[in-house]
């Protein structure tokens, strides 16, 4: 059977890095296999559900590009499918109906920790008889449904990453719940029932799920079906290889996009958490289809590294084209609403270099184009020194019909001022930007315009003739 994979996101929040890269392993190994990938909003959790986190997730997907074959399905949307599944395991004796009260269960789990055991179920409701259940929901008592863990409930697991674990579930848990009272089913069997109904071959997540994998080999053995293959990814820690915490950046792909990175750098940076590509880690969505396997993926935790994400992104702000990353740079240029476009994809251009993120860009625009600028005292001799080459260019530029051959006007100006190199290239340099370094000369002067290079060119010349 071809490959079948998901992401199954609960709705709680913009999407978190730690959720990114799962969905972006399951899309990369989909891709790269031929296979679907499928998306499930698993919102069953109702308290932690709202719906602006349900069409969050599908924004942040879409702006990453990781579009998905399969839904939306929304287990909110199938609870009568996991209750047929829960009272077929009632009938078969593989669950049962549990009438045990929240305040009771508490008692139990305090009785536990006080004796220093592990809390888990009593199993008190484990035998009742048909009788006793009767009179149990005569009394109009609520139940939930819970799974019978039998005697033998040893597993051996093959996982992707992590080669062979084995697993007893009777040593983690006692019988646990598959069906609230409220006919709501816990994670744990919903994800099973979906996964087998959408006969997912592999599940791809994050290894904090590790522990969840027994009980859920236990629901694969009940409906006698085969499981699929598990691949639990590495965790996403901090520098110092701890919890990820707040101070090493931002998490939610909405922070990460309002801070100007590029769904191509955040995917790039991403898919390096875990996976090695052989030689060149800067990588497009497609290069990246091309070069992924699962099997590459290292079980040892990755180290989120901000500055690597922002040095990967500058990366891609280098290749991508004009029109391109100037509709991503868009909403952060609202003063520049009225510029003419062509304008601006030249002058983002030619200060990209510059920039690590898109938030780099209005700022590097404004300092060589718009910014009024102050000629520092400290460039006062390298000017004096290169006066006659911005006397010249000024006099040609002045008299130049067309100025978008440049080179022509500066061949021309460094005949005439017989200052060549850097003693001609640099003083007009600082006298157009007031910086020693920047874009182009080439690229920047059409850019500044006729009018402004004039102007700023003449103001270098006052500058030179004012008193120090
Ligand atoms: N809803 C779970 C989560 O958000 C999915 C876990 C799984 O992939 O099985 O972590």
């Amino acid at each position: 059977m071809g490959v079948r994979v998901r992401f199954a996101p609960s709705p709680s929040g913009s999407l978190h890095i730690g959720n990114v890269r799962t969905a972006l392993f399951n899309w990369l190994f989909a891709r790269k296999n031929n296979g679907i990938f499928i998306l499930r909003i698993e919102d069953t959790d109702i308290e932690r559900t709202y719906e602006s986190a349900y069409s969050g997730i599908l924004e942040d997907l879409a702006w990453l590009g990781l579009n998905w074959d399969e839904g939306p399905y929304k287990q909110s949307d199938r609870l009568d499918i996991y209750k047929s599944y829960a009272e077929r395991f009632l009938k078969e004796g593989l669950a049962y109906k549990c009438f045990c009260s929240p305040e009771e269960l508490e008692r139990e789990r305090e009785q536990a920790l006080k004796e220093g055991k592990p809390p888990r179920y009593s199993g008190k409701c484990a035998n009742l008889t048909e009788e006793e259940i009767s009179r149990l929901e005569s009394e109009g008592r609520s139940c939930s449904i819970r799974f019978r863990i039998p005697e033998d409930a040893c597993f051996v697991v093959e996982d992707m990453i992590r080669g062979k674990i084995e697993f007893d579930v009777n040593a983690i848990t006692g019988d646990f719940i598959i069906l609230r009272s409220d006919g709501m089913p816990t994670y744990n069997f919903a994800v099973v029932i979906d996964d087998h109904l959408m006969k997912i071959t592999h599940v791809i997540r994050g290894e904090d799920h590790l522990s969840n994998t027994p009980r859920q080999l236990l629901i694969y053995r009940a409906l006698e079906a085969e499981p699929p293959v598990f691949a639990h990814l590495p965790m996403i820690v901090g520098s110092d290889h701890s919890k990820l915490s707040k101070r090493e950046g931002s998490f939610s792909v909405k922070e990460l996009r309002e801070q100007g990175l590029l769904p191509e750098g955040v995917v790039n940076y991403l898919a390096l958490l875990g996976w090695s590509p052989k030689e060149e880690e800067v990588k497009t969505l497609e290069e990246l289809i091309e070069e992924f396997s699962l099997e590459d993926v290292s079980p040892s935790p990755s180290a989120y590294d901000p500055a690597k994400l922002r040095w990967i992104n500058r990366q891609h702000i280098l290749r991508l084209d004009g029109e391109k990353l100037l509709s991503y740079a868009r909403p952060f240029l609202k003063e520049f609403e009225n510029f003419p476009k062509e304008w601006l994809i030249k002058a983002i251009l030619s200060i990209r270099e510059y920039a690590e993120t898109l938030k780099d860009i209005p700022e590097e625009i404004k300092k060589y184009y718009l910014n009024d600028i102050s000629l520092d005292d400290k460039y006062r001799e390298e000017l004096l020194s290169g006066k006659k080459a911005i006397e010249v260019f000024l006099d040609l530029l002045k008299n130049a019909e067309d100025i978008s051959d440049i080179d022509s006007l500066f061949k021309e100006a460094i005949k005439v001022s017989g200052l060549k190199g850097r003693r001609f290239y640099h003083p007009i340099r600082i006298a157009l930007t007031g910086y020693e370094s920047g874009p182009e000369l080439v690229e920047l002067i059409p850019i500044l315009g006729k009018r402004k290079c004039i102007e700023r060119l003449e103001n270098s010349l006052r500058f030179l003739e004012a008193e120090k």
